[in-house]
């Protein structure tokens, strides 16, 4: 996917750094916490339980969250623009090797092979960037860090960026990035697990046919 280095705020007017606009900052600058395990969950139903079981599948899904662990930036005072603000290392694929890395060491608790384990983790990792990147607000992402710190959105914005405070997800605003969600992620990922479990299915068909 050809990726487009941006500044670091799309939308700077919503998005000043000082303490007062912190909350909101956090608040609008990420797909919600429920949508990022559509990917390890979608690839996990299209490539069935013997693949992915379900301990491995439990870190893949917490490990598609683990990048926005970064919003503690914010109270930590780092600022917005810094490698370890948010969407900065922990978005990055080196970040999400790391984190396959570690699934390889601990394959065996996850009830999967080495390459599986690691494959797995790294990938849902690096989707959370991925998705970020394809939001339509907030700051681009740090995928080199660390051989750079410029950061990147995706060719084009169509995910809404979330609000994840309570009251503002209770609005019109949480209900037009559920149906964003929905639209864009979901229904991808959905598609995607059927055309896997598809694929897999003629591959066996023609295992199992007579030469
Ligand atoms: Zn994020």
């Amino acid at each position: 996917m050809r990726l487009r280095r941006e500044s670091m705020l799309r939308h700077p007017s919503r998005t000043q750094t000082n303490d007062s606009s912190r909350t909101s900052i956090i608040n609008l600058r990420m797909p919600t916490i429920f949508t990022h395990p559509a990917v390890p969950l979608a690839l996990a139903v299209g490539l069935g339980r013997n693949a992915i079981p379900s301990r491995l599948l439990t870190a893949g899904v917490a490990a598609s969250i683990l990048p926005d662990v970064d919003v503690v930036a914010f109270s930590l005072g780092v600022p917005y623009g810094s490698a370890f603000g948010h969407r900065g290392f922990t978005h990055s694929l080196a970040f999400a090797a790391a984190v396959g890395f570690v699934g390889a060491l601990f394959h065996r608790a996850l009830g999967s092979t080495r390459i599986r384990a690691a494959a797995f983790l790294f990938l849902a990792t690096a989707s959370h960037g991925a998705l970020d990147a394809l939001t339509t607000g907030g700051s681009a992402i740090a995928f080199l860090w660390p051989w750079s710190e410029a950061r990147y959105f995706a060719p084009v914005q169509v995910i809404e960026v979330s609000p994840i405070g309570l009251r503002r997800f209770l609005s019109q605003r949480g209900v037009d990035v559920i149906l964003s969600e929905l639209a864009w992620v979901w229904s991808t990922c959905a598609l995607a697990a059927l055309l896997l479990r598809l694929a897999q299915r003629v591959a066996l068909a023609f295992k199992q046919s007579p030469a």
